[in-house]
């Protein structure tokens, strides 16, 4: 018997090494504000070694026992970074690969092992030489003068696109990609946003990129964000699940076997886009302050009760209540943040819903409507919105006719009906009036 496995390994030995050639199947360049990535495709793990070289400056990198398996794609023009790609063979059965750059830059490079989405990887990062990440991280447009205050400072509500770049989030049978339809409805909702006089809109991501969930809390924080709402787009096998939810994150586990199924979803992004082992220690540190976070849980389940108003009165619900799960992106022990998932991708209704700009305004001024709701009760010391008169609200009891309401708070009737849409006299208990201010009378 042993005889036999030992002539096996012979036969199989030489077939191993005939096939060791690795395929390098595709070259995506993915540019970002803080760097640009460069991923090659791989039918296995490869032997590589990268150089920086100058005069002229570039990048090469060699990768052992490997072939082009089609010519890449030349970078985009307007890369920062990246001039040209050029690939020739080495020592017979070597690729090299050199990327011409246009301007001085230091580099990292790690491989990323198969998921559900990709085959093997080799990633090579480029960032400016000079240390400054920040070549332009996302800035919020700017805004008139007019509406901004001298003294108090507007609210920022950070908004984050879900996913980007090689990662493209969920993506329907029209093959309408996530990460595309939420960056439309980002952009949307920050454009009405910055039109609200004491807000202001910062996103995450501007553009096709992958930012790691990490990094996106960052951004929220380097521009102190009174909020963070990520956008989604859900997606599930049963494709006639249909509706909006909005999540929070949870500290001992998911609200549902979906929820939880979601989040191990969504947070797989970083495996999908790829962090190199230096990050992976801080997504680690991240995992651990979710618990120092419970102050700013309920602020977060209030901010989600608000959008689940919004939304409901837009569209339908997935779910009337918070769910919350243990969502990485929500991790962020100082901001309230909220994970909205706008509808089902996987849904082919909503998918079409979703590609439909009239639809995405829609959405975005759902979520806006919860965010004033949110705001006019929550808004922090020091801001615009903190300084207005709060909005005085009245709940229905038993007992209550619109002209005691109106005596209590010494307005009109009419102004008390007009300010709440109501034609006739009727109310009803549990209802909720808004009471209309001095200003308005
Ligand atoms: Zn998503």
């Amino acid at each position: 018997m042993r005889a036999i496995i030992a002539s096996l390994v012979l036969l199989l030995v030489p077939s191993l090494q005939a096939s060791a050639q690795v395929e390098v199947q595709g070259v995506r360049v993915w540019a970002a504000p803080d760097n640009t990535r460069i991923v090659f495709d791989l039918s296995a793990p490869v032997e590589h070694e990268l150089l920086e070289l100058d005069d002229p400056q570039r990048l090469v990198i060699d990768l052992e026992q490997a072939r082009l398996a089609e010519q890449p794609d030349q970078p985009d023009a307007d890369d920062r970074y990246l001039k040209s790609l050029r690939s020739g063979i080495r020592n017979g059965n070597d690729l090299r690969v050199v990327l011409d750059l246009k301007r001085d830059v230091t580099s990292k490079t790690f491989q990323l092992k198969p998921n559900e989405r990709y085959g093997h990887r080799l990633v090579v990062d480029v960032f400016p030489a000079d240390g400054n990440k920040t070549v332009g991280s996302p800035q919020a447009p700017a805004k008139s003068v007019a509406a901004r205050s001298e003294s108090m400072r507007d609210v920022i509500v950070a908004i984050d696109a879900g996913h980007g770049g090689e990662d493209p989030g969920a993506i329907g049978s029209l093959g309408t990609h996530e990460k595309k339809v939420v960056m439309d409805i980002a952009k949307r909702l920050a454009a009405k946003v910055n039109r609200e006089a004491g807000m202001r809109a910062i996103l995450t991501r501007d553009g096709d990129y992958f930012l790691p969930l990490r990094r996106r809390i960052e951004i929220a924080r380097e521009h102190h964000a009174d909020l963070f709402i990520s956008i989604h787009a859900d997606a599930f096998r049963d494709r006639r699940v249909h509706g909006s939810s909005v999540y929070v994150l949870s500290q001992d586990g998911a609200s549902s076997e979906a929820a939880r199924w979601l989040a191990k979803q969504e947070n797989a992004a970083d495996q999908i886009g790829g962090i190199s082992l230096n990050d992976k220690d801080d997504v680690l540190k991240e995992v651990l302050l979710d618990l120092s976070q419970t102050g700013t849980l309920e602020a977060s389940i209030d901010v989600a009760e608000r959008l689940i108003q919004g939304l409901g009165s837009t569209g339908k619900l997935h779910r009337r209540d918070v769910q919350s799960a243990g969502f990485l992106v929500l991790k962020a022990p100082d901001i309230p943040s909220v994970l909205v998932e706008t509808a089902f991708i996987s849904n082919p209704d909503e998918e079409r819903k979703l590609r439909d700009a009239g639809h995405q305004n829609r959405l975005a001024d759902a979520i806006l409507r919860g965010l004033r709701q949110y705001f006019a009760d929550h808004a922090p010391e020091g801001t615009l919105l903190a300084a207005r008169e709060k909005v005085r609200r009245h709940t229905i009891s038993r007992g209550d006719t619109l002209s005691t309401i109106a005596q209590q708070y010494s307005v009109s009737q009419d102004k008390l009906k007009q300010s709440n849409g109501l034609k006739g006299d009727r109310i009803q208990v549990g209802q909720v009036l808004v009471i209309p201010g001095d200003s308005d009378s």
